[in-house]
């Protein structure tokens, strides 16, 4: 058997072109071991990141707009069976007020997230709402939602209406662990085809993975990572899976500085192979380290989604404990965001939407 490449000679062949790597090779790199061997691929992919994207950080202002859900998701707070829950539903108008101040406060998009409601009057509620963010705002601030899996009659409204960008994550690439932390009714093969009708209706299609799930290898991880490339997405959003004590996932084990050594790998090698999507540092990596997002940063990452829901509602959006920022005001975030970024020596790209060279170059073909 011939030895494994030196890793020096997997990490040039990645930075060179996307697409370069194997799977057993993706393997290989989220599970390195040795600290100098961690910097280097975490710097091979910051040195891509800087590439294709600059030395700079795009904001996306995350609204929590409701937190009622149909489905039961066996690891989230929000589950449809979950009593402890308040639950909420911004009024249109606030949405509207809240999305045009992240706007105004120069963030290039906003996302509108909620648990997964399938009904006419949501759709027409989100309609209406899209629609009056697209007639305040200027027309390259990007529209982002994060609202579950729905028709591709729903999702040609809501495009029609003036979103720009979805964000549906395949929560983990292997079908069968997937239906190990979904209920009866929860089906990988629905999510999957969701996001192929949102590519084909001309999103920009975000997705991405929990990691850390019970019973999960380095190969599963490495096949969310082919997965992200062979679905064609143009933004990734990752993270931890946090167990939530008001969930049957509860008990699962957790060990918080693993967590976020291995989120960080998960951005480089996803940047490594992949080239030039965006991929967002996570709120759920602030929660593991105060410099967490940073952290992430660089290792390849490009975006940053301050949370920029009214602080009256934040309590009740728990999709795990410890969430970030429950008590601070989006004004001082702004200001700490923007000296924590310029403290790793890169800047705020304020009022740019960050609109992925992965998707231009898909659409200008
Ligand atoms: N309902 C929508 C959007 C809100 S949930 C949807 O499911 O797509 C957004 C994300 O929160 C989910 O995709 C999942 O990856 C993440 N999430 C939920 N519970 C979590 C937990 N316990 N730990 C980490 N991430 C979690
Ligand atoms: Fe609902 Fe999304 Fe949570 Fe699943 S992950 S229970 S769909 S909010």
């Amino acid at each position: 058997m011939n030895a494994p490449p030196p890793l020096s000679e997997l990490l040039a062949r990645a930075s060179a072109a996307p697409g370069a790597l194997s799977a057993p090779e993706l393997a290989r790199l989220v599970s390195l071991e040795a600290p100098e061997d961690r910097a280097a691929l975490r710097s091979a992919a910051h040195a891509v990141k800087l590439r294709v994207s600059g030395a700079r950080v795009f904001l996306r202002g995350l609204l929590e707009i409701g937190n009622v859900c149909a489905k039961n998701c066996l690891y989230c707070g929000l589950r449809r069976d979950n009593a402890a829950v308040r639950r909420y539903a911004i009024p249109e108008d606030d949405v509207v007020q809240m999305a045009l101040a992240v706007h105004s406060a120069g963030y290039g998009s906003v996302v509108l997230q909620s648990g997964e409601i399938e009904s006419e009057a949501n759709t027409e509620r989100i309609e209406r709402i899209v629609r009056a963010i697209r007639s305040g705002t200027s027309p390259d601030f990007a529209i982002v939602l994060s609202l579950g899996e729905q028709t591709d009659e729903v999702f040609a409204r809501w495009r029609e209406a003036g979103a720009d960008r979805y964000l549906l994550r395949i929560e983990c690439a292997n079908s069968r662990l997937y239906r190990a932390i979904h209920p009866e009714g929860h089906s990988w093969e629905r999510r999957r085809d969701c996001l192929l009708a949102l590519r084909r209706l001309g999103y920009q299609l975000g997705t991405g993975v929990m990691f850390g799930l019970p019973g999960e290898t380095p190969e599963d991880l490495a096949s969310d990572i082919r997965f992200f490339r062979d679905i064609g997405a143009d933004m990734i959003g990752m993270g931890p899976f946090v167990p939530n004590p008001e969930t049957p996932m509860a008990g699962a084990p957790f060990d918080p500085a693993a967590a976020l050594e291995l989120a960080l790998d998960m951005v480089a090698a996803t940047r490594l192979h992949l080239h030039d999507c965006n991929i967002a540092a996570t709120t759920a990596l602030q929660v593991l380290a105060p410099d967490g997002r940073e952290r992430a940063i660089l290792a390849g990452a490009n975006v940053m989604m301050p949370n920029a829901t009214d602080l009256k509602y934040r309590r009740d959006y728990q999709l795990y404990k410890g969430k970030p920022c429950l008590d601070e005001d989006a004004g001082r975030c702004r200001a700490c965001l923007s000296a924590r970024v310029a403290r790793i020596g890169e800047a705020i790209a304020w009022g740019n939407p960050g609109t992925p060279p992965h998707y231009l170059a898909r659409t200008s073909k």
